[in-house]
């Protein structure tokens, strides 16, 4: 299940590059172009759902299978002792920029309050 026009997929199938970290048969886990901490990755089911909700609905063990890759990815990252953070932006006025399910794995550094208000 793909969507050609959507960024995600084209990184998924290697048509355009990628910092992998991790990759399972469903999931993949690169580094985030434009990293707001020191560990920034992003964790995606390789099929096209449009949000993490959307994922959720359709096949929860894929769901799992992603968190279970972004809890992996902090293990690797050295994060868990300091603490890390899981996010899925989830429609625009979240901010969610990327319609393809994605989770940020965000670490590395103190991260303050949850949101900035
Ligand atoms: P969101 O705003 O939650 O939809 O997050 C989308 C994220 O994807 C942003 O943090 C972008 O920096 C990141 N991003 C967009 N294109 C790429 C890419 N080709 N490789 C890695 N990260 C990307
Ligand atoms: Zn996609």
């Amino acid at each position: 299940m793909t969507d050609a026009d959507c960024i995600f997929c084209k990184l998924a199938a290697g048509e355009i590059p990628s910092t992998k970290v991790r990759e399972t048969e469903r999931v993949l886990a690169f580094r985030d172009l434009e990293p707001k901490a020191p560990t920034h990755v992003l964790v995606i089911p390789k099929d096209h759902y449009a949000d993490a909700a959307g994922l959720s609905a359709a096949d929860p063990a894929l769901a799992g299978e992603v968190l279970a890759v972004a809890a992996e990815v902090a293990e690797s990252e050295g994060v868990v002792e300091g603490g890390w953070r899981l996010i899925a932006n989830t429609g625009l006025g979240a901010g969610q920029t990327v319609f393809h399910a994605h989770f940020h794995v965000l670490g590395g550094k103190p991260l303050g309050p949850m949101l900035a208000v």
